[in-house]
């Protein structure tokens, strides 16, 4: 069951009565995601610039390709300038379509809650500093500690998803969602990169690499033809193919980018980091806990099966009735929690995580197993399970911020 929410606070207000009873999850969806083909595919609220990386791709290609790898078909023979012509054009194509694998597919969204978790019971010990009242009997803390390889690691509550993050999971501000293994939003791809998609982000940025590099130097192969058979110095020849100049500063210049982003990614493969980790944490000043060792990290980037969606974008859902009663704000409620007035109800403060656990994992139609840690998987269930107390110690940061969805204890 996948439980439905009106797609705006507005329509929820007013013209509530005219959408239809059953709608599509993309429909109803709450991040900032753009959708295509009935839900098929989904993008950031940036999706425009994947055209304008697309169109920064093809018109350097043509442009090869007219005045560039035609002229070179003469020149060779046996072939050999045919398969100049179609290796760039094949090659584009597949940059091409990593470029779409990576922007157009759901990078590893968690799905929102439609309920805060129900708190532990309260003789836990559970502190916390600040928190939303709800009722006066239940507190939710802020932060938790779990084990991953031995080692404690924080996971925060989400505040618009009304979940505990996993480990490596991040909320997108730009998508307005929870991201597994959250890498960073990439405004080129207008997608975040994320657990399902990082793979092919990777394979985009160094095939993109490749592509420049073989546009580079079969303009200066060119240019090199027209020196020897014109007898001239190789500025004069260059003159002579302005296109060539145009191509050659082009992909110089383009490959210190995408260059530079295919090596800082292979060392945070080999690593086993995130950018987001690699600019936060800093895994060079304390030990990170998901290194298995070079190639271990390769073989978890490449050589695991990428887990099915925990989202069905087309799934039919019945529109939610409109809550009788909402909570409207708190004394220290933050703007999170302020954007989802309608997602707090009082009375629905219940034990629900073996339900939301149940809920996910009937949506994609299994469990979601990652590879994270030596000894074993980590799946949403287990994250549950050790929230809820099974297996992990829970502490409570009391360090957290302000403005935590909590239920104080009065
Ligand atoms: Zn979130
Ligand atoms: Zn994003």
């Amino acid at each position: 069951m996948h439980v439905v929410h009106p797609p705006e606070l507005s329509d929820a207000a007013g013209d509530d009565d005219e959408l239809p009873e059953v709608l599509r999850t993309y429909q109803t969806w709450k991040g900032s995601n753009v959708f295509f083909l009935g839900g098929r595919f989904i993008f950031g609220p940036d999706v425009g610039s994947v055209v304008l990386s697309v169109f920064l791709i093809v018109v350097p290609v043509a442009v090869f390709c007219a005045f560039v790898a035609r002229k070179l078909i003469d020149d060779f023979s046996h072939h050999l300038g045919v398969l100049i012509l179609v290796v760039v054009i094949v090659w584009t194509f597949y940059v091409i379509i990593l470029l779409l694998m990576t922007s157009g597919r759901d990078p590893g969204i968690i799905p929102r809650n439609s309920h805060p978790p129900q708190p532990e019971t309260t003789d836990r010990g559970i502190e916390v500093e600040s928190g939303l009242t709800l009722t006066p009997q239940l507190r939710l803390p802020r932060v938790k500690e779990v084990m991953v390889n031995g080692m404690t690691v924080k996971v925060k509550y989400c505040d618009t998803c009304m979940l505990y993050r996993p480990p490596r999971c991040s909320h997108c501000s730009i998508c307005d969602n929870c991201v597994e293994r959250f890498d960073h939003h990439c405004p080129w791809v207008g997608q975040c990169i994320g657990r399902r998609n990082y793979r092919f982000f990777f394979m985009f940025v160094s095939s993109a690499t490749l592509l420049c590099i073989y546009v580079f130097s079969f303009c200066w192969v060119y240019a090199i033809r027209i020196m020897h058979s014109e007898n001239t110095s190789i500025w004069r020849a260059l003159i002579k193919t302005p296109a060539s100049i145009v191509l050659i500063i082009y992909t110089f210049l383009s490959v210190w980018f995408v260059g530079g982003l295919t090596i800082f990614h292979l060392y945070l493969i080999s690593t086993n980091q995130t950018t987001y980790e690699n600019f936060r944490y800093r895994y060079d000043r304390i030990e990170n806990p998901y290194n298995r060792g070079i190639f271990g990290n390769f073989k978890e980037v490449f050589w695991t099966s990428i887990p099915p969606s925990k989202n069905n974008f087309r799934a039919l859902v019945h529109r939610e009735p409109k809550p009788l009663t909402r909570i409207t704000g708190g004394s220290s409620v933050n703007s999170n929690i302020e954007k989802i007035p309608s997602d707090v109800e009082i009375g629905s403060v219940k034990p629900i995580w073996k339900n939301i656990a149940r809920d996910d994992g009937s949506n994609d139609g299994g469990p979601q197993r990652s590879s994270l840690g030596r000894s074993g998987s980590w799946d949403l269930q287990s994250e549950v399970a050790s929230i809820t107390g099974i297996g992990f110690s829970d502490r409570v940061n009391r360090g957290g911020s302000s403005g935590s969805l909590e239920v104080p204890i009065k």
